[in-house]
């Protein structure tokens, strides 16, 4: 039995009391939260989220730079109109730099992943402003659209917002 069996098992129970079936398609509180898809972080839990509630869009290490696709369909066809970046501490991303994990995919795999940007990153909280700023200065979002920076601590589970430096608004 795999994990996926056991999943489609565990299915089965969720299905069988599902009572979630008349959402709407637009997330009801019109955000858009990227985050980590690390194991650790439950954002629904962690931010008081209920189904149809919002759209969470979970990568690697919650960069930006790999959600913008998906922050555009969120905002242009679907009316979000908020962002909150959500990384976290002990993430994956903080151990390893785009060479090595191309070495290591050469080594194991035989493959060449050098057209890959992993976005591994150094610093937490300058990886939350920078992905920030990557979203402020992007054309594909709209300048009055909120979008802040947060930190999920996984020993804690709290979050703290990370100070961004103004843009030049005015
Ligand atoms: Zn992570």
């Amino acid at each position: 039995m795999t994990t996926t069996d056991e999943l489609l098992a565990a299915n089965e129970r969720y299905a069988a009391r599902f009572d979630k079936g008349g959402l709407l398609l637009p997330p009801a509180r019109r955000v858009a939260i990227v985050t980590c898809m690390d194991a650790r972080i439950d954002p629904a839990k962690a931010l008081g989220l209920d189904e149809g509630d919002a759209h969470v869009i979970r990568n690697a290490g919650g960069r930006a730079q790999d959600a913008l696709r998906s922050l555009v369909i969120s905002q242009r066809l679907l009316g979000t109109r908020e962002v909150v970046v959500l990384h976290h501490t002990d993430c994956g991303m903080l151990t390893f730099t785009d060479d090595e994990l191309r070495d290591k995919v050469r080594h194991e795999l035989g493959a060449d992943a050098s057209h890959i940007a992993f976005l591994p990153f150094k610093d937490l909280d300058e990886s939350v402003r920078l992905d920030v700023a990557y979203l402020r200065a992007s054309p594909l979002i709209p300048a009055d659209v909120p979008i802040r920076g947060f930190v999920y601590d996984v020993r804690t589970g709290t979050v703290s917002e990370v100070s961004v430096e103004e843009t030049a608004a005015a």
